[in-house]
């Protein structure tokens, strides 16, 4: 059943007007559940780990199976992050035809989904980040960016994107239209088969080329969807949950870079630095010296480092509130009381006051301890003592400066406490 909220304000924001008028499915009970979950992929999510442990148990792992269960899971995982993210949901790159049909291959062995429905719910991602229009938002938990998001139907329908490119390409309409034979084929019978025939070790092959391998490719490219809005730094902004590590660019072949590349998604990198982990980066840039990927994509790097500054002064700006907050940074100018030279003079009968830079401080509390000695200065009391201070006799350190800016209250040496 849909349902429609109306309750919609004038003046709100297009998006947020889109998320408040999405389609909406009543909550999930314990009385509609058995409708609400999707069967076939909870059924693959439990079987395939539950099949490779009792492999684990049963059948020795060979040294050339275990090899190829690593190439195979770099194949795979290179179809999901060169082909189904960076290519076709991102366009970071074009690929010519034998490397599309090499990466829908690849992809289509992670068995996660045509490309068509791969990136169009990566679209959505992208455009309604932690959102109810986001297919996987990180705001309803971990666990459901992860997975959770697969085994149970949506409660808000997800947001519209631009598809057009995805109807019209023949690898990606070719692929979805035989989706379940390639997957089947790509995901489970050619790595048996290459272990069977390879070297004989069919029962290796079946579970840990074909099932324990498939585990491993599902959960570190979930990764992407909950470590990466999780765990890390945001170095290029902070309004959403996508972050940056170097744990999760390890489980991701490279994608672990999240808050770049929610900042720079059409970036055909996601790790902007030679230092950084990016396999998927290196393996599009190898492709391009052998002519089979070109156009590479790399955003302007002005705006990039524009991006950096804005993050490093927004920390500053913390920190300086965060002091402020603690020892406070002296009585602001605007509320102090303004005095002519002659009351300046007049006041200065009474205490030891000096003028610096404009204002006057009560140096009472502070005579004692100047570490100049107490005549010098005695010798600029109810005088201007600003060029001295400057350096007319020492050239004060910035520390001395902010200490005469402090307010009375906070045991200061000199109090800043007139303006002239
Ligand atoms: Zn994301
Ligand atoms: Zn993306």
């Amino acid at each position: 059943m849909l349902s429609f909220d109306s309750a919609v304000r004038p003046g709100t924001p297009l998006l947020h007007l889109s998320i408040a008028s999405a389609p909406q499915w009543p909550p999930i009970t314990w009385r509609n559940i058995h409708k609400e979950v999707r069967w076939f992929s909870l059924a693959v999510l439990v079987l395939t780990p539950l099949v490779a442990l009792y492999g684990s148990t049963t059948t020795v792992m060979r040294r050339e199976t275990l090899t190829f269960c690593l190439f195979y899971y770099f194949f795979n995982m290179t179809g999901i992050t060169a082909g189904y993210h960076r290519l076709w949901s991102h366009r970071s790159y074009t690929a010519s035809l034998p490397l599309q049909y090499l990466l829908a291959c690849a992809g289509s062995g992670a068995v996660q989904g045509s490309i068509r429905f791969w990136a169009r719910l990566h679209r959505a991602h992208h455009r309604y980040t932690d959102t109810s229009m986001d297919p996987y938002s990180a705001h309803l938990g971990f666990w459901h960016s992860h997975f959770g998001w697969m085994l149970l139907k949506p409660r808000v329908r997800p947001g519209r994107v631009e598809a057009g490119d995805l109807q019209n390409n023949g690898v990606i309409t070719w692929q979805h239209r035989w989706y379940f034979w390639l997957a089947a084929f790509w995901g489970l019978i050619a790595p048996v088969a290459f272990c069977g025939l390879g070297w004989g070790d069919w029962w290796g092959g079946w579970y840990y080329a074909g099932f324990a391998r498939l585990v491993a490719v599902h959960h570190s490219t979930f990764a992407v969807n909950s470590v990466a809005h999780w765990l890390g730094s945001t170095p290029y902004s902070d309004k959403h949950t996508p972050r940056d590590h170097l744990i999760t660019a390890f489980l991701t072949l490279g994608e672990g870079y999240h808050n770049f590349h929610h900042q720079f998604p059409s970036d055909y990198r996601n790790a902007v630095r030679w230092y950084q982990y990016d396999p998927t980066k290196w393996f599009i840039s190898l492709c391009a010296c052998f002519r089979l990927a070109s156009n590479l994509q790399r955003f302007r790097e002005s705006e990039i480092q524009k991006c950096r500054l804005m993050m490093e002064i927004k920390k500053l700006k913390r920190t300086q509130d965060d002091i402020e907050e603690k020892w406070g940074w002296g009585t602001d100018p605007q509320h102090l009381e303004i005095w002519s030279w002659d009351q300046f003079k007049e006041a200065s009968m009474k205490r030891p006051l000096m003028v610096i830079s404009g204002f006057v401080h009560d140096v009472s509390s502070f005579v004692y301890e100047h570490p100049g000695g107490e005549a010098y200065l005695r010798a600029y009391t109810a005088k201007d003592a600003t060029s001295a201070f400057h350096g007319g006799s020492y050239d004060h350190s910035d520390a001395a400066v902010n200490v005469s800016a402090l307010p009375e209250s906070n045991r200061s040496r000199a109090d800043r406490e007139t303006l002239l």
